[in-house]
């Protein structure tokens, strides 16, 4: 074939293939030139999810009616004139292309005026043909309309997702943008419904609020680093916030939404032990370094940035949000609507069973054996309504435990605690434990106090937490395996095939661990020793080793040693850790209190549940009509 130059509609598509996506990317170009027109308000309106229309007003400075045709030109700016400008842009954009690249997959008209002008002007253009400049009426700045999107590369059109995924990504991208100028008015109408509605003149703290939520104030903890020339502002949100996407996690520098991996790590090696490894934190953060320290423009669209020094970057996060949640109070406060102490109330005087429950896991099958002015059942049923979010225990467990505890059983129990009184267990309370100011309730829960009120802790959780801690800092402190004890008889563990190899791979992890086990035969193990703590907690090593291998095999263990570590520590301090539905004996609640004052990160257990709920006085006063 002979070389040819391409047409200029061709090379305008070719280059709106880098940046022009889906409407989403169509809405980010536009606002991010109202932005840098000075606009104070930002109007975004789509409909069926921006494929047929997308309008974007603003009241920025305009564009002078004579240049209107220079503005949908390719490689035209008014934001660069000489190369020395490109080390310190100060705007969105700067290559000239947007406007240009648009035009060349939609119908695009700009309608302008600029402060100077009486008038204003109207250019409409399709593909490569450009309808003549026309005179037209409107106030001072610029309101941009993209119809049909796609309309001439069908083969993008169809790439489009439904409507409310497009009209979705466009609210992402806006409340990106929003969320880092909080001086500028944002709306955002979807279909002529108002979706987003953001007022000016917000400070950085207000409008992270506007945008995540305000009723989740309480749950946000504010981040600020000052390393290494890294300046760090934000919003961390607690453990009880992290979501199952990363969509709550938003990254800003210099004021422009970034992706970067190695942030993302630093974010979850703080949050490591809070939140389950699969979900991501509820977190926005802006960080400012000297324009000098790093390369914006790696790629126009991705927002991936290239940082001269990202070890500094990474520890200057890792440290801030680490600290920030290390100071701050992170057991979830449990707040009470109207509605479920007052049915509680009723409940309990009436003895009717309370109204089903939310939560379908927890909606049926619960045997509720104690008789219902039992404030044990009291609680449970109370726990039952409370916001999945707030409470955060694992009802499955609960629920296990409490199944197995059959009218039978629990009248057998009364008998034997009637049989041997004690004066702190009344007999109305057969469920409840009393151990001077603490209380263990179903021999799953633990009732307590503190100096802000009444504290509930999931015994499982706690105890491993405390479990973890032991290990890891007994792994730490000398750099020796754990403790093992050698069994007088090795313990015979029968193992598929395939688990051999895997054995291999874990095996210098385990004999770290204090575990050593070798094959015997293609489908047995030999297990010699078993790491001290585990045999001291009744430990079996037969499923230990099962649960162990299972895992290893369908999951895969981490490749990274320090995860993989932490991973099967997470399994020890499972099996090792009392479970939901042991009784406790008094010196036993007293030790697993003692600990917990103790060790770090207490308020959440190795997968990141909360081990403890706090009920203040402040809510319980409000409660009970007492303010
Ligand atoms: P760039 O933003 O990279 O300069 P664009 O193609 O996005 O390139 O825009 C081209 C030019 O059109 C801008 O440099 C600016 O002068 C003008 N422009 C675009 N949108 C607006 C707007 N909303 N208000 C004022 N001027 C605008
Ligand atoms: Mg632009």
């Amino acid at each position: 074939m002979p070389i040819r130059r391409l047409p200029p509609l061709l090379v305008n598509q070719i280059a709106a293939g880098e940046v022009i996506e889906r409407p989403a990317s169509v809405v980010k170009e536009l606002v991010e030139n109202a932005i840098d027109a000075g606009a104070t308000r930002i109007d975004v309106a789509i409909e069926q999810g921006g494929r047929e229309l997308i309008r974007i007003s603003d009241n920025g400075c305009g564009i002078a009616i004579e240049e209107l045709p220079l503005a949908i030109a390719p490689h035209a700016t008014s934001k660069i004139a000489v190369a020395e400008d490109l080390d310190a842009i100060a705007t969105m954009g700067f290559r000239g292309e947007a406007l240009a690249s648009i035009a060349s997959v939609s119908r695009l008209s700009i309608l302008s005026r600029t402060a100077q002008q009486s008038g204003g002007g109207l250019i409409e253009v399709e593909g490569d043909t450009a309808q003549p400049l026309r005179p037209a009426a409107g106030p001072v700045g610029t309101t941009v309309t993209v119809r049909n999107l796609f309309f001439n590369t069908p083969a993008r059109r169809k790439f489009l997702k439904t409507e409310q995924t497009e009209a979705m990504r466009v609210d992402d991208t806006l409340e990106a943008i929003a969320l880092a100028h909080p001086a500028i008015a944002f709306t955002m109408r979807v279909d002529d419904r108002i979706r987003l509605e953001l007022p000016p003149q917000q400070s950085p703290r207000e409008r992270v609020l506007a945008v995540l939520g305000q009723s989740i104030e309480s749950e946000l903890l504010e981040v600020r680093g000052d390393d290494h020339g890294v300046l760090i502002w934000g919003m961390a949100g607690k453990p009880a916030i992290a979501r199952g996407t990363s969509k709550h996690q938003r990254l800003y520098l210099n004021g422009r939404a970034i992706n970067d991996r190695s942030i993302n790590h630093a974010i979850k090696e703080a949050y490591r032990g809070l939140i389950d490894p699969t979900r991501s934190p509820t977190i926005v953060l802006f960080l400012t370094v000297a324009p000098g320290q790093v390369d914006v423009n790696v790629h126009p669209a991705k927002a991936e940035v290239r940082f001269r020094n990202q070890a500094q970057v990474h520890g200057a996060v890792l440290s801030a949000v680490r600290r920030t949640l290390r100071e701050a109070d992170l057991i979830p406060h449990l707040q009470l609507g109207e509605q479920p102490l007052q049915s509680w109330s009723t409940a309990l005087r009436s003895g009717e069973p309370t109204a089903p429950s939310q939560s379908p896991e927890f909606s049926s099958g619960l045997a509720s054996p104690a008789s219902p002015t039992d404030p044990a059942r009291a609680f449970v049923d109370y726990f039952r309504r409370l916001d999945p979010v707030q409470r955060g225990f694992v009802y499955s467990e609960v629920k296990q435990a409490l199944a197995a505890e059959t009218p039978e059983a629990l009248r057998e129990e009364i008998a034997t605690t009637q049989s041997h009184p004690s004066p702190a267990e009344p007999e109305s309370l057969p469920m409840v434990r009393q151990v001077a100011d603490v209380l263990q309730v179903h021999s799953s829960y633990i009732v307590t106090q503190d100096a802000h009120g009444l504290v509930i802790i999931d015994q499982h959780a706690l105890h491993e937490r405390v479990m973890f801690e032991k290990l890891k800092a007994r792994l730490h402190s000398d750099g020796q395996p754990l403790e093992s004890q050698r069994l007088l008889m090795p313990v015979v563990v029968n193992v598929e095939r395939s688990h051999l190899a895997t054995l291999d791979e874990l095996k210098p992890l385990l004999r770290r661990l204090g575990v050593d086990a070798e094959a015997i035969s293609p489908t047995a193990i030999a297990v010699h020793a078993f790491t001290s703590l585990l045999f001291e907690r009744g430990v079996d090593p037969v499923e230990f080793m099962h649960e162990l291998l299972d895992r290893a095999a369908n999951r895969g263990i981490s490749t990274s040693e320090e995860a993989a570590l932490h991973e099967v520590l997470d399994m020890m301090a499972c099996k090792a850790a009392v479970k939901a539905g042991d009784r406790l004996q008094p010196e036993e609640l007293a030790e697993l209190l003692r600990y917990r004052e103790t060790i770090e990160r207490a308020s959440n257990c190795p997968h990141g549940r909360p081990t403890s709920l706090r009920l203040t006085l402040k809510e319980l006063e409000k409660q009970f009509g007492r303010t």
